[in-house]
């Protein structure tokens, strides 16, 4: 009797590799072409009907699939790759991070541990962002998910930090700890404190200034509060870049704060941290460089394909207090015997919740080595510019209003011909472009008022495309018999 064949790899591969060769035309085409295609487009109910399928016990073959893909998920992607995407905060990825994931699924590296090619890569990776934000090279870090879960991580730092090594296994033992950020601070920062069982409620909201910051005296006040109230202040977390409109915490007087009251520093820095690669911006980020932690994306600004965020504390002795475990089936066992590939250590795994995890450092790794920092700082540039020429763009066009300041790459504004019904008028302006597959912009809440928010973070955008956003917007209101009052 012959053993079946199980295999999931191919007898003869002259097939696959003429499919990798469509696929790789395929790709390559659709970059090239992409300012010529629509920004996004609806999928139509039959093609999201076909996504309720049952389970396909036997396969068409790996052309049929592919052909399937091209039919019935590429047209239908979200945009963001497209020089007019400019909706909430994300990137456009870039040419060789793309090919780059070919790499990393050849190699299909496991890098919660052990001992190879795929951990000094992710080591290099945060050894480049220590550098790049001026921490010291104690600074340990992890590439995660996003900022969302980095934030987690660094929370679950300070909070180990704050109660010692008895959090761990008996949770917060009655300690009533609060934590600080400014009312436009993310939404995860809040989330974190729910997941970490502090609850969600003990993140003050502190009111900002006219720039949107911090109120540094309410912050104060508030922490004195707390204390006097039997609180255990423990946590400030500052924003660099709040996604709303892009403005910068006070971060070298919030380090002093923190100072004075033994609080942890952490920022939230999601997007705005590749500031720091732009001579010409760098300086609004002085100060992140005394955090204990920082959050920040390299999917956002830095142009890396999704997901790929990172987390840096200061002192990477707390992430292994925060996260270490012992499980014989793991570990490098006497740290003596650590040889062979259960060396290495530490491992990611005892830094932060996840066993195993991708290769995620690859794509940075190539981008870096193939563009250079200095092309990322240069983008950073590019992309305040085109918001600082749509923020004076709008200032001259009689029935758009800025609703806040240009700081970085967003920009708040409404259309606004003096009606009564700007709020929803706003929302369908948003949504008629979207429809329209010319412009993706999303909408947010400033000042009580829904603006239309355009956020540059993709290369691709130029200077004209912002010219070619306004000249749509007035359009879409004339098409909804709403043009500018004389
Ligand atoms: C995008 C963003 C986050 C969340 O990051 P994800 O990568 O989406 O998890 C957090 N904070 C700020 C300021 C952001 O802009």
């Amino acid at each position: 009797m012959t053993e079946p064949q199980t295999s999931l790899d191919p007898a003869d591969w002259t097939g696959l590799r003429a499919l990798g060769h469509r696929m790789l035309d395929h790709v390559i085409d659709r970059l090239a072409r992409l300012r010529h295609s629509k920004v996004w487009q609806p999928m139509p109910a039959p093609i999201r009907a076909s996504f309720r399928a049952t389970l396909p016990r036997t396969g068409i073959g790996a052309d049929a699939a592919y052909d399937e893909f091209l039919r019935r998920i590429a047209p239908y992607a979200s945009g963001n790759t497209h020089p007019r995407f400019m909706g909430w905060v994300q990137g456009g990825g870039n040419p060789v991070a793309m090919l780059t994931a070919l790499l990393e699924a050849s190699l299909n590296e496991n890098c919660g541990g052990r001992d190879h090619a795929g951990l000094a890569v992710e080591r290099q990776i945060i050894a480049w962002s220590a550098e790049m934000l001026g921490l010291p090279t104690s600074t340990g870090g992890l590439l995660v998910t996003g900022s969302s879960m980095a934030n987690f991580i660094a929370l679950l730092c300070a909070r180990r930090q704050a109660l010692g090594a008895a959090v761990r296994t008996h949770g917060l033992g009655g300690h009533r700890l609060t934590g600080y950020a400014q009312t436009g601070v993310h939404r995860c920062v809040p989330g974190a404190f729910d997941m970490a069982g502090i609850g969600s409620d003990a993140l003050r909201r502190i009111p900002t200034d006219a720039a949107c910051r911090i109120d540094l005296g309410a912050l104060e006040a508030q922490i004195i509060a707390d204390r006097a109230t039997g609180h255990t202040p423990f946590l400030i977390v500052a924003t660099a870049g709040t996604v709303d409109v892009g403005a910068i915490d006070p971060l070298p007087a919030l380090a002093d704060l923190a100072a004075r009251y033994g609080l942890w520093l952490h920022v939230d820095a999601a997007f705005a941290a590749l500031a720091a690669l732009s001579p010409r911006h760098a300086g609004l980020l002085t100060g992140i460089e005394r955090a204990d932690s920082v959050a920040f994306d390299f999917h956002k600004w830095a142009q890396i394909q999704y997901d790929c965020g990172c987390v840096l504390v200061r002192a990477e002795q707390l992430m292994l207090d925060s996260f270490a475990q012992n499980a014989p089936y793991l570990s490098a066992a006497p740290t003596s015997a650590a040889r062979g590939l259960s060396g290495g250590t530490p491992w990611p795994c005892d830094l932060g919740p996840d066993l195993s995890r991708s290769f995620r450092a690859l794509k940075i790794w190539m981008t870096l080595q193939s563009y250079g920092a200095d092309a990322l700082g240069a983008v950073v540039d590019q992309t305040c510019a085109v918001a600082t020429h749509l923020g004076a763009l709008i200032d001259a066009t009689p029935g758009l209003t800025r609703l806040a300041p240009v700081a970085l790459n967003i920009v708040g504004f409404r259309y606004d011909d003096g009606g009564d019904d700007l709020d929803a008028l706003n929302a369908d302006l948003v949504a008629d472009l979207q429809d329209s597959g010319e412009f993706v912009v999303s909408s947010t809440v400033i000042d009580g008022k829904r603006a239309i928010r355009a956020a540059f973070v993709n290369h691709r955008t130029v200077k004209a495309d912002a010219d070619a956003l306004v000249a749509a917007i007035l359009a879409a209101a004339t098409a909804r018999q709403r043009p500018i009052p004389n």
